[in-house]
């Protein structure tokens, strides 16, 4: 799943920061794919994550609700995309890059599995670290 999240990541339009997200079915197909797009359509929320639930939720056949869908993204979510996923109830969260200055599932905050809310997504982070780092950090060293 990560490794789909990084070939949509390789798609960002220039001048975007390179996140990919993808949508997985109960079944494990990708309903859904997107990348950060936030400099090409002026708008602060056009995060990879964001686009991709909205793009799922429209194909996914239950509404708003995602339940059962795993989401998986190159770079750890933000509190904007953690509190998103909570609330398009997605069962699990598969990211790969640890975000220590913004992350909001893990790293500064832990947005999606707070006791307090009745939803908490299944979390594993972590996966092709490396390699999703990696991608980022190219990005930065072009720009610089
Ligand atoms: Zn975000």
């Amino acid at each position: 799943m990560i490794r789909a999240a990084i070939e949509a990541a390789r798609t960002a339009p220039d001048g975007d920061v390179p996140v990919g997200a993808v949508v997985f079915d109960e079944d494990g197909a990708a309903v859904a794919r997107a990348v950060n797009s936030r400099e090409t359509t002026s708008d602060p929320t056009a995060h990879a994550e964001i686009i991709a639930l909205r793009a799922a939720a429209r194909v996914y056949g239950d509404g708003w609700r995602l339940e059962g869908a795993t989401l998986a993204v190159t770079l750890e979510p933000c509190t904007m995309c953690a509190g998103a996923l909570v609330l398009a109830r997605v069962s699990r969260v598969v990211f790969g890059a640890w975000e220590p200055k913004t992350g909001a599932v893990g790293s500064l905050w832990d947005v999606v599995r707070d006791r307090r809310l009745m939803h908490r997504p299944q979390v594993r982070g972590g996966v092709l670290e490396d390699e999703c780092a990696g991608i980022l950090e190219d990005f930065f060293r072009e720009r610089r």
